[in-house]
């Protein structure tokens, strides 16, 4: 390696030290243009930063005049400056004078310099600020200058974005075609609107390290980390080993792609010149996210995504950071993107803070999305290649009622948004109209809507919608939002708040109904082959009686001389009703031995969502069930074999079909027969359509989301149920896969409401 180019490299060494050393970001970003002027041998070295309304602003200088710093602002694509940041790729002129884009700038004092190179600074694949070095005489840079001033803008990027140099939401995006408003779609999941700032919900590894102490370390740290990559994936593998097609495939691909030489080889050359494995792995991956957004071809373009995911995990490997950004700092107002979510990971953000969530799969049966709805935060599913489209910190419209997505809304959107909000708000005004008037159909059938709820914050719910009561309190969300299993105490607690929220209105305790996708995050399971089928709810607390022991010790004594109403999720037949059952009743024993006060009254009811309990209704009918609630969400799953969390069944079987109507005909008139009240408590009640199917059914309990009380208690007060009631029983026969349309036409023509 000729002198000048060993000398220039050692100023990464000393960059090293800068960063490592303290002072504020600005004295950082001041030593560094110092040092790159002296260790490239040119005049001038510049930092320009990109501000909000795409200006790049001068943040740092050594050469040019100090009073421009702050001062000199260029637009993006204004001058060499900013060619660089439009064009994401790095210039060098040796007479900038006569390049047809120079721009001058008479503050600066520049009128001395005649060459300049410039590179982007880049992150996450997008533009966030240009470095530049200038020469008076006209110079002719070599290409090893230019790559280590690319590695200086790396490690400068990572600085700014972890700094509060500028405002978090002032780092945005500017390559390519990425800058123009987007307008995506995807699967309404849940209704509403909100406007925030993107955040990844698995957030980009950030890299403190970037410069190495010495390649051959560094090196081995890299081996040991695609080492235990490799491992990991092969462990999935295993895992998913007899599933066939294409999953597999995804995940031999991927396997494949670890093994990339070409890949690995342009980590390592980075390592050789100065960086830490790390800042390796992050620089490739750079280079490549921005050559992404170039690409259209959709096979490179998903090859290329495969390795960028690599990257993340190999980063992750390397600095052994796997958390998501529910622990981070988050912008006040965050729109959540994601792959998919889990319950009890929505559960970790602060919801005051969340306005929408985005996901690349998901489906409206999952229950991340029920704990959404609880939670009023619109969703939107089935976003295509979400991730190359919207960037940590753009800004996002989420309209939940149209399954749109607006990324860097312009004006007219932000307009219609705020429109939006207050067509909201004056819808809930209207609703509120009606708050206090009992659900009564116009041709006189009493109604009791009552709201789902597992969240204290859900309670408010109970008092702003008017409604008769909680039909569904699913206990497991305090559970899942816990770092570990709540005591009786604690659970007593909170059933003796939620009781006292209540008033005198009833509220319906399920118990706990974990697993499937509702995981304890303290509760290490076995995975299983398909555990919607799997290990979970009632089969667990009867299996470890000792849990549902203690949680029916805690809502026995929570509900002191009040009623204490109890329901068990996931029976599948009588004997598990009555053992169940059984325990409820020797807890009740045990308490009143104890001398706690016995309940009012105990009443004591099942969910109905296994399809073989329907065959079993008679018997369990007259065994003395005290009242039955339909899960409609697990039931179709098992009706139409569809698991309800699975993006690609999404809508492809309709609750509103002749088979699904039929079933809870015959749940109906089998219950009505016995006089048992009957409910139902899954998603589809909180539609007005699906809701006036189930009350020409004949269902007067219907449980909804709270923020789904108006809207369907709008469509029974416009709705003569003796009038929808024969025409609904002529579809029952029909061989059609859904009768949504008739339905949806039958409401217009008899001006039933279903806004
Ligand atoms: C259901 O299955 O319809 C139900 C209400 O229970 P969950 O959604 O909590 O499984
Ligand atoms: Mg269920």
């Amino acid at each position: 390696m000729p002198e000048r180019e060993r000398d220039a490299r050692s100023l990464l060494g000393r960059l090293r030290d800068i960063m490592a050393g303290g002072g504020s970001p600005q004295v950082r970003l001041d030593l560094v243009t110092a040092l790159i002027a002296r260790g490239l041998g040119t005049d001038v070295c510049s930092c320009y930063v990109l501000r909000a309304g795409e200006v790049l602003e001068l943040f740092a200088t050594e050469g040019l005049s100090q009073a421009a710093v702050h001062k000199t602002r260029l637009r993006v694509g204004e001058g060499l400056i900013g060619e660089v940041a439009a064009t994401g790729r790095a210039l060098t002129v040796a007479d900038a004078w006569s390049h047809p884009n120079f721009a001058y700038r008479p503050e600066t004092g520049e009128d001395l310099f005649q060459s300049l190179m410039g590179v982007p600074m880049i992150r996450g694949g997008r533009v966030i600020g240009v470095l530049a070095v200038q020469n008076r005489e006209s110079r002719d840079y070599e290409e090893f200058e230019q790559e280590i001033l690319e590695t200086v803008a790396m490690v400068l990027a990572e600085m700014l974005a972890g700094a509060d140099l500028v405002g978090k939401d002032e780092l945005g995006p500017v390559a390519g075609n990425a800058v123009l408003p987007m307008r995506l779609e995807g699967d309404r999941l849940n209704g509403g609107i909100g406007l925030g700032t993107a955040v990844y919900h698995r957030p980009e590894v950030m890299v403190h390290r970037l410069v190495g102490d010495d390649p051959e370390t560094e090196m081995e740290r890299l081996r040991t980390a695609l080492s235990e990559m490799r491992q990991s994936i092969d462990s999935m593998l295993a895992l998913h080993r007899d599933v066939p097609g294409e999953y597999h495939d995804v995940l031999e691909t991927f396997r494949m792609f670890a093994e990339d030489a070409g890949w690995i080889g342009r980590i390592s050359e980075h390592i050789q010149t100065g960086l830490s494995a790390e800042g390796a792995v992050r620089k490739v991956d750079d280079d490549m996210r921005l050559r992404m957004s170039q690409v259209s071809d959709p096979y490179i373009r998903e090859r290329l995504h495969d390795l960028e995911d690599l990257a993340n995990r190999l980063l992750r490997h390397l600095t052994g950071d796997g958390s998501t950004a529910a622990l981070s700092d988050l912008p006040e107002h965050v729109v959540l993107i994601c792959r998919s979510l889990g319950p009890a990971e929505l559960l970790d953000y602060d919801p005051s803070r969340l306005r929408g969530v985005i996901m690349e799969e998901g489906s409206s049966g999952m229950h991340a999305v029920i704990v959404a709805k609880a939670l009023d935060i619109p969703v939107i599913g089935r976003v295509p290649d979400v991730f190359q489209r919207v960037a940590p910190l753009d800004q996002v419209v989420v309209d939940g009622d149209h399954g749109h997505v607006f990324v860097r809304p312009g004006e007219d959107v932000r307009e219609a948004f705020l429109n939006g909000v207050l067509a909201r708000k004056q819808r809930r005004a209207f609703y509120q109209s009606f708050r206090d008037q009992p659900a009564v159909s116009r041709d006189g059938y009493r109604i009791k809507l009552m709201i789902n709820a597992g969240l204290l914050f859900d309670m408010e719910g109970l008092v702003e919608s008017g409604a008769d009561g909680v039909g569904l309190y699913r206990t497991e969300i305090p559970f899942m939002a816990r770092p570990s299993l709540p005591s009786v105490e604690t659970q007593t607690e909170l059933y003796d708040k939620v009781l006292e929220l209540a008033g005198d209105k009833p509220v319906t305790f399920r118990t706990l109904d974990v697993g499937g996708d509702k995981l304890l995050p303290y509760w290490n399971r076995a995975p299983e082959d398909n555990p919607a089928m799997g290990w979970r709810s009632i089969r667990i607390t009867l299996d470890r009686p000792a849990i549902l022991r203690e949680q029916l010790r805690a809502l026995i004594r929570a509900s002191g001389q009040r009623e204490l109403r109890v329901m068990f999720p996931m029976v599948a037949n009588v004997a598990e009703f009555r053992a169940a059952r059984k325990v409820l009743m020797a807890e009740l024993a045990r308490e009143a031995a104890r001398g706690t006060p016995p309940p009012r009254r105990v009443r004591v009811g099942t969910m109905l969502e296994v399809p073989s309990l329907i065959w079993q209704l008679p018997a369990l009918l007259k065994d003395g069930v005290d009242f039955i609630s339909v899960g409609s969400n697990d039931l179709m799953q098992f009706t139409f074999a569809a698991d309800r969390a699975n993006s690609r069944l999404a809508g492809r079987y309709d609750p509103l079909s002749p088979a699904a109507l039929s079933i809870l005909h015959r749940v109906v008139t089998l219950c009505d027969a016995a006089a048992v009240p009957l409910s139902l408590c899954g998603e589809m009640a909180s539609r007005p359509l699906d809701a006036m199917a189930l009350v020409a059914l004949g269902f007067r309990f219907l449980s909804v989301a709270a923020p789904g009380v108006g809207p369907v208690k709008q469509m029974l007060l416009s709705t003569n149920i003796d009038q929808v009631r024969p025409y609904v029983e002529t579809l029952l026969d029909l061989p059609d896969a859904s009768v949504r349309e008739n339905l949806r036409s039958f409401a217009l023509d008899h001006g039933i409401s279903l806004s």
